[in-house]
């Protein structure tokens, strides 16, 4: 009678260390660089950001393979910046948003694209298309400490080695301080928290056997193999 029930801590990397970064809660920023927003039809351009979860045990490592999902047949790469926070607070002003930071990584919004867009229609919750097992790929978090906070760098994301994604981080519409000023009004972050900050233009799809490598200038890369 009765279960033994042992959970594991969801974490990531830092790199550079054997320290685990320990995940509380994966926030992502919808529609952040303006060449995506017109490449997925129509939205208004200059409405405030928007945020989505994934669960926690989501979290995907860097070299991992990735399973392609049940119920779609069309699931997408999205590569983001990613942000760490070291730590917490409601209502942080913008100005004193990057004093939160822990560090910076490489992930990939994975998406049941076929699934979002069906809740779109049917005007339910991007869920099933966004927060399923496996859908937040991450690379190892390099500390603020190494790198500073970096404004301006190349991101892209290449399926068997042919780009696909190729964008700056400086295209983003709400910069990090601006998108953590927003979010920690929604909710109060905690130390824990990720942020995955949105995508630029040129998602696709993936099938099984594809190896998806993508990285961001100065912070590091990823990659994933599709099963
Ligand atoms: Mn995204």
């Amino acid at each position: 009678m009765g279960f033994v029930v042992s959970l594991e801590q969801p974490s990531v990397a830092v790199a550079g260390s054997d320290d685990r970064f320990p995940v509380r809660r994966i926030y992502c920023v919808g529609r952040n660089y303006l060449d995506h927003i017109r490449e997925t039809a129509g939205a208004d351009e200059r409405e405030p950001p928007f945020f989505f979860q994934k669960p926690a045990d989501a979290i995907l490592p860097n070299g991992a393979e990735f399973p392609y999902p049940p119920q779609s047949e069309n699931t997408h790469h999205e590569i983001e910046l990613v942000v760490a926070l070291g730590k917490g607070g409601a209502n942080i002003a913008a100005g004193d948003a990057l004093d939160h930071v822990f560090g910076y990584g490489v992930g990939i919004d994975m998406t049941r694209r076929d699934q979002q867009a069906k809740a779109k229609e049917m005007r339910r919750p991007w869920e099933i298309g966004k927060a399923f097992d496996h859908s937040a790929p991450c690379s190892a978090i390099v500390p603020v400490a190494r790198i500073g906070h970096p404004q301006s760098a190349r991101i892209w994301i290449a399926v068997d080695g042919e780009v696909r994604q190729d964008g700056n981080i400086d295209q983003q519409i709400w910069s990090v301080p601006d998108a953590l000023a927003h979010l920690s009004g929604l909710y109060e972050l905690r130390p824990g928290d990720l942020m995955f900050t949105g995508t630029p233009a040129g998602v696709g799809p993936v099938r099984a056997g594809n190896v998806l490598t993508g990285g961001i200038d100065g912070i590091g890369e990823i990659e994933i193999s599709v099963v």
